[in-house]
């Protein structure tokens, strides 16, 4: 992979007429260790959030010794990264042929459920295997209800009597039991995680058996950019200072006995990569550009994020307007697609011009895995970054976007 200091160097060098990612490998580290430092509990990293092996390797690398699973590619991608982490397949809805290679071939031991029916389906491959149930530790997911920008419990959950039904057959059963919750993500408000907890302990309480461990989840919000136009949100806060307060509500609902589990993923990965964009055509207040949401974009456009945005001027370009003014551009997707356009706008010097380049920060998340071949676009080529996107010396381009605050509106 090249290196380069900044994505303007990468830029300018490459002069790439096809998106390019900048990895940031230093900024990933730190994000991850970040997290490790503030949660007491076992870190299970949710691969889903970006399941690329050079990801995986350097979250495992920074000290991530557990991943949060969903089907066989990612039970393989944690492997390869790390054949000794444990795996937690978190999917409350699997296949049979899933469930059988998770526990015979990928030795998974931790498994969500959130039915009856799921149980009775692990079971008799459990049987069958002629595994002790004393070795597997099934969660009930349960439902929750709050802010994010995606919310999940709409899919996923027992509701709390139920989830105290399924609490009782695990146990009897003779499984260990535990119990899960994922509030959804990027959730900026402590509340949501209050009201989870909240149902955590009250299942706890009502159920006639004994909680092995507490899975909390993902959900903790990343850092984006926000509308210059509007007022400031309120920030988001620093990952330390939420999970420091989660911690707390844990031991005040009486849970802090029980072991902890969570399963982050953007917060972890989100400043970790940038895409390298070019204007491919500037029309009035419109800048078509050769990425979007078939692309690297989905995520930004599904959460109504704004994305932190930095023009990059093409310096072979002689002639252009004089106006360096911050000014919203409707952005439109590489695709013949018409919902190809991004939800939020970017804020750009007015001088934008076809041919420049824009660097797209705070993309690692839900962004590579997302990407699709519609219409025959793949980006796909990545060179490798040393500054944090938004340390960079912009000189005289500035932000479109202010960082270091949360931009998104709770949907
Ligand atoms: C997607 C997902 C996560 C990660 O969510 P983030 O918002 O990226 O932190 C964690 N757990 C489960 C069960 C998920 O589905």
């Amino acid at each position: 992979m090249d290196k380069f200091t900044t994505g303007r160097e990468a830029a300018l060098a490459l002069r790439p007429d096809r998106p390019v990612y900048g990895f940031r490998p230093s900024v990933l580290a730190q994000d991850t260790r970040a997290f490790l430092d503030a949660f007491r509990g076992q870190t299970a990293y949710a691969v889903k959030t970006n399941g690329e092996d050079m990801v995986l390797k350097t979250i495992s690398e920074a000290g991530v010794k557990a991943f949060d699973v969903a089907s066989p590619a990612e039970f393989a991608a944690a492997r390869l990264a790390d054949p000794a982490a444990a795996q937690f397949y978190m999917h409350p809805v699997k296949a049979q042929s899933d469930i059988r290679l998770a526990l015979e071939t990928y030795g998974i031991r931790h498994m969500a459920v959130d039915h009856e029916d799921e149980i009775a389906k692990i079971l008799r491959i459990v049987r069958a295997m002629d595994l002790d149930p004393a070795d597997i530790t099934l969660f009930v997911r349960i439902a929750t209800k709050g802010h994010a920008a995606y919310e999940l419990s709409k899919k996923f959950g027992a509701a709390a009597k139920h989830a105290v039904e399924l609490v009782e057959r695990i146990d009897r059963i003779g499984f260990r039991c535990g119990i899960a919750f994922h509030v959804g993500s990027q959730v900026e408000d402590l509340s949501t995680y209050e009201r989870a907890l909240a149902s955590a302990a009250w299942v706890r309480g009502r159920a006639a058996a004994d909680i092995a461990a507490l899975d909390i989840g993902g959900g903790f919000p990343a850092r984006y950019g926000h509308d210059p136009k509007r007022k400031a949100p309120p920030p988001v806060p620093a990952v330390g200072e939420l999970v420091r307060d989660i911690q707390t509500e844990i031991d005040e609902w009486g849970l802090d006995d029980l072991p902890l589990i969570a399963e982050p993923g953007r917060v972890i990965v989100a400043r970790s990569l940038s895409v390298i964009v070019r204007v491919l055509l500037k029309k009035g207040q419109r800048i078509y550009i050769n990425d979007g949401i078939w692309s690297s974009l989905s995520d930004a456009w599904t959460g109504k994020m704004t994305l932190p945005a930095r023009l990059i001027p093409d310096p072979a370009r002689r002639r252009r307007g004089a106006s360096t003014k911050l000014t919203p551009f409707r952005v439109c997707g590489a695709t013949c697609d018409s919902v190809d356009i991004l939800s939020r706008p970017f804020w750009l010097p007015e001088h934008v011009d076809t041919g420049d380049w824009i660097e797209i920060g705070h993309i690692g998340a839900y962004s590579l895995s997302l990407r699709t071949r519609f219409n025959g676009f793949y980006p796909d080529e990545f060179v490798e970054i040393a500054t944090a996107y938004e340390d960079e010396d912009t000189g005289e381009e500035g932000y479109a976007t202010v960082e270091t605050r949360g931009g998104m509106a709770a949907e």
